[in-house]
């Protein structure tokens, strides 16, 4: 097993997970959903703590952080009343996750990647359905885009953006309304 303790299929990372509470351990039956294993069907076990913390430890491989990302976006997909629950036990650990994820549009470069991140928090956003993880979404790239980088490193912030507007429509008029209101934006334009 390599350092990173990811196997295929889960994302429990030996080296980090000892001071996780376990109550931020996904159990998933191959396709029977949380807490359900059917017979012969392979356990998986997906550790949202160490999602997170794979992906903030820039020692991580790219490689790495790609897979723990590839296995929450499947959790999300097919299991997302279960992803949303545990993430209620504590908005903070939500949104730092979030805050986390915003965060590996500066850090990551690989394409793929950033693809899965956006892919992620979009999802997330969606699901959660709460004004408070949208305003920290907002918040974090207009602190992202204001820190003027290169095209490069904002690029993925404006598509995260775009896909937020196409996904939630109703904020395309919230963004309007209140950017329009505080004139950062030209309302007649
Ligand atoms: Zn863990």
């Amino acid at each position: 097993m390599e350092d990173s303790g990811v196997v295929s299929g889960n994302v429990v990372c030996e080296r980090l997970h000892s001071r996780h509470d376990g109550r931020w351990v996904l159990r998933l039956g191959e396709d029977a959903g949380p807490g359900q294993t059917g017979a012969g069907q392979q356990r998986r076990q997906l550790c949202v703590a160490c999602v997170i913390e794979i992906l903030e430890q820039t020692a991580v491989s790219v490689v790495r952080k790609k897979h723990a990302l590839s296995c929450f976006c499947d959790v999300l997909t097919r299991f997302p009343s279960a992803v949303l629950e545990l993430l209620a036990i504590d908005t903070r650990v939500c949104t730092h996750f979030i805050v986390t994820l915003l965060g590996t549009l500066q850090s990551v470069e690989d394409h793929i990647t950033l693809d899965l991140v956006i892919e992620v928090l979009v999802s997330l956003v969606v699901e959660l359905k709460s004004e408070q993880f949208v305003c920290c979404v907002f918040e974090e790239c207009q602190n992202q885009l204001s820190q003027k980088n290169s095209m490069r490193r904002s690029l993925p912030v404006f598509t995260l953006l775009g896909k937020l507007l196409f996904s939630i429509p109703v904020l395309a008029t919230k963004m309007i309304q209140e950017y329009g209101e505080s004139g950062k934006i030209d309302k007649s334009k």
